[in-house]
């Protein structure tokens, strides 16, 4: 495998032709990988890039909000390459028959500006968010952690619960949903993949003995998913609905009793549960963790919450992840998307020949 730490497999410069990962390509690409094979390669990724974090050009991302949903664009660079996603949140979208979240990505080459990759990413984020989500709780979750609640059984939910299992051992997935069709289609996808799954009846039914809860629910508003007296000391907790301002999952209580982990707190601040705190009030960033400049769990009694709203850098790591696969297996189409000409300079001229 290519090494998750380098851009060892940055497309040659010069190439006028980009290649493009359609949604039929990556799913060819993560059949062919296989799916918790990705997930701990993307984990790779994204560990390697949180610990180079500081090298990192980071700005919460720009969001277009409307009473139906957001459109954000989510950049960022290392100053090798240059990385965005588009990506939208529309909690009412199911019910027409579109996806609350869907997202393409591209990446781009900081010496000369052309982009070497464009790619589809609606399934490439839920990929990257469970590698995250897994990569925080195999960090701050309680020791010899093997179940988990998972409330929201929606597009995100089996990824998680694989992740889960892929990199934090978790064998036992507990499935709620206030639509019992969800709850179905989860447990019926999960079913063979290697863990037990229970379907609860209630949110609290699904976190009775589990030291994991995942909450990851659609609702554009103050949602509370969790109450301050169903969550025991100890749990780790892995929010990940909550990502748009006025779009939060948690009791105010429970954000008071835990110790509050986060991606990048400019943004988080904005559109993660902490948005129901004070402006100051004290969070620890993963990066921080993960390279021992912070302390993570600090005691089995602790209740850890991972606010995670989804950040640039984690999009930058499945776009490079996706870079370095695709050169190998060839799935890809070399897309025509730069004009390119033979004299840079000479725009107008190749305009002028091409009408034969
Ligand atoms: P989805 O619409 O496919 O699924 C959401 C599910 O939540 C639905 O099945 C719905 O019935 C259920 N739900 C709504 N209210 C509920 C409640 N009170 N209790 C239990 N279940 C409830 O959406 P999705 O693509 O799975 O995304 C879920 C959420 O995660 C969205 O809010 C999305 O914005 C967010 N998200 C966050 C990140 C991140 O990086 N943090 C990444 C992707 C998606």
């Amino acid at each position: 495998m290519t090494n998750p730490a380098t851009n060892a497999g940055l497309a040659p410069s010069d190439k006028a032709l980009v290649p493009f990962v359609s949604v039929d390509h990556m799913m060819k690409l993560i059949n062919h990988i296989g799916v918790e094979e990705m997930l701990r390669g993307l984990a790779a990724y994204i560990e390697a890039d949180f610990r180079r974090w500081e090298l990192f050009d980071k700005t919460p991302r720009v969001a277009s909000h409307s009473e139906k949903g957001v459109i954000e664009l989510m950049p960022t660079s290392d100053g090798e390459v240059y990385g965005f996603k588009y990506v939208n949140g529309h909690p009412g979208n199911t019910k027409g028959g579109f996806q609350t979240v869907t997202a393409f990505g591209l990446l781009a080459n900081v010496a000369n500006g052309y982009p070497v990759l464009l790619t589809e990413m609606t399934i490439l984020t839920a990929l990257r968010t469970a590698a995250t989500s897994a990569v925080v709780a195999r960090l701050l979750a309680p020791k010899g952690a093997h179940v988990m609640a998972m409330i929201g059984n929606g597009a995100q939910s089996e990824f998680q619960s694989l992740a889960m299992k892929a990199i934090c051992g978790v064998d036992e997935v507990r499935l709620y949903d206030i639509d019992p069709a969800a709850t179905e289609k989860c447990a019926a996808n999960l079913a063979g993949q290697g863990l037990k799954i229970v379907k609860c009846a209630s949110a609290e039914e699904a976190i009775e003995g589990a030291q994991i809860i995942t909450t990851c629910t659609a609702d554009k508003q103050y949602a509370t998913i969790l109450t301050d007296n169903m969550v025991g000391s100890g749990v780790h907790i892995n929010a990940i609905g909550g990502d748009c301002p006025g779009k939060t999952e948690l009791a105010p209580a429970i954000l008071h009793r835990a110790g509050i982990f986060v991606e990048f707190p400019e943004q988080t601040r904005i559109e993660g549960e902490i948005q129901q705190l004070d402006a100051d009030h004290p969070v620890t960033e993963i990066w921080q963790v993960l390279t021992g400049q912070a302390k993570g769990r600090t005691s089995a009694e602790q209740i850890t919450l991972f606010d995670s709203v989804g950040f640039a850098i984690e999009d930058f790591s499945a776009l490079r992840y996706v870079r370095d696969q695709i050169a190998e297996t060839g799935l890809f189409h070399p897309l025509d998307l730069l004009a390119d000409p033979d004299d840079p300079r000479d725009l107008f001229g190749m305009l002028q020949r091409a009408k034969g």
